[in-house]
């Protein structure tokens, strides 16, 4: 599109993140930025640390970091863990990809245990390797919870259950960035050691903020880890954080828009929140159903409340579908990425995300399948308005 030109009504950002964005979170950010070591500051970051505590179902610390999800990642990795230390990964899709990558790069010596980017993490394998790991040498399990390149959420609890059934003393690392505040999840239930999240996905913010909640366990082993690092260390983030501050300048007005994203959580109810998002995922995959097109996730145990993958029959272009889609109706969908790319796009129906805005959605979608010349049956998006009317 041109610079000159102009697309009008609302553009769709059905992408799995970055989400929409509420108009009260954008108002909440429009304020004066103010002196982040002045006497008004302890009070805006106590509320966000504390409120948002219910939002990863812990007691414990979570520590907000200027970053995207990768530092998030980062953070995780290298407070915890020494180079050279061995750590299992989980290749549930793209970002487990990029996550091992990371951790590479950081110099851990990660065993790899592959997948069919079909399926969550088959957690008898983890428990299979840790049994193996006799003299304790793994460290720590990576797992990502909702696989957003995939549309596959895995059973974290699962995984919690395969480490202690393996009687192994392995921190457990999930990636629970476009799970957070879109489907349940319990950091202390689960004992899960950290959990990375990131601020623009069920979070309804912009990008530029990530999370770290952060277990008792995982806060020790940060005492003995030997990595080098100074941007990312808890120890100085709790002890600032205890006084209402940051060791460096946070992003104030992010900071704004989190307390107010954290009011509107609280006034839907997480419980609500939860379920808008699975009836909204369902009647997404009513929707696919009926236009005979196939969901890349197969296991209706690992069905996704974030986003929706749809795989395009042999010999089409979802990339083409999505620029056709873009250009003709003003709406971004996701791409595939990694090898899923061409083979898939992926509907977002995450965060601040309603009926109305999914019945536009799978509206779009349907128009482009009819002039893309994939074939398809219509009446996908009856389907979904008649399972949502029923809801
Ligand atoms: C979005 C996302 C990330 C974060 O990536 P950034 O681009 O660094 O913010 C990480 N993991 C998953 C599962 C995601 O969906």
């Amino acid at each position: 599109m041109s610079k000159t030109s102009y697309q009008p009504g609302t553009h769709f950002l059905q992408i799995p993140g970055p989400s929409n964005v509420p108009e009260r979170v954008l108002r909440a950010m429009a304020q004066a930025v103010i002196d982040h070591r002045g006497p008004e500051f302890p009070e805006l970051t106590h509320a966000v640390l504390d409120g948002i505590k219910p939002v990863f179902n812990t007691e414990g610390p979570v520590f907000i970091y200027p970053t995207s999800g990768t530092g998030g990642w980062e953070c995780a990795l290298l407070n915890c863990l020494s180079p050279g230390d061995r750590v299992i990964a989980y290749e549930t899709g793209h970002f487990a990809t990029l996550w091992k990558e990371v951790a590479d790069k950081l110099g851990l010596d990660v065993l790899w245990l592959t997948g069919d980017w079909r399926h969550g993490i088959d957690a008898a394998r983890i428990e299979e390797a840790l049994r193996e790991d006799t003299k304790h040498e793994i460290k720590a399990v990576m797992a990502v919870h909702t696989e957003t390149s995939t549309g596959v959420t895995s059973r974290i609890d699962k995984v919690r259950q395969a480490i202690d059934a393996a009687n192994h003393p392995a921190l457990l690392l999930v990636d629970a960035v476009s799970s957070i505040a879109c489907t349940e999840f319990f950091h202390d239930e689960w004992r899960v050691d950290v959990t990375i999240s990131a601020s623009q996905k069920g979070m309804m913010l912009p990008p530029g903020l990530s999370f770290n909640a952060v277990s008792d366990k995982a806060m020790q082993q940060a005492e003995k880890s030997r990595s080098c690092h100074s941007y990312w260390r808890w120890d100085a983030m709790q002890s600032f954080n205890e006084k209402g501050y940051f060791p460096y300048t946070p992003s104030t007005n992010l900071l704004y828009g989190l307390r107010e994203a954290l009011t509107l959580l609280e006034l839907e109810g997480l419980e609500n929140v939860f379920a808008r998002h699975r009836r909204l995922a369902a009647a997404t995959r009513e929707a696919v159903a009926a236009w005979g097109l196939e969901n890349l996730c197969l296991d209706a145990e690992e069905f996704c409340n974030s986003t929706t993958a749809v795989l395009v029959p042999e010999g089409h272009d979802a990339d083409a579908l999505r620029t056709l889609i873009l250009e003709k109706f003003n709406m971004s969908l996701g791409t595939g990425l990694g090898k899923m790319k061409g083979k898939i796009f992926r509907i977002g129906h995450i965060g601040d995300f309603n009926e109305l805005m999914l019945a536009g959605t799978l509206g779009g979608v349907e128009m482009g399948l009819q002039l893309s010349g994939i074939p398809y049956k219509a009446g996908g998006i009856n389907a979904a308005l008649d399972y949502l009317a029923k809801q």
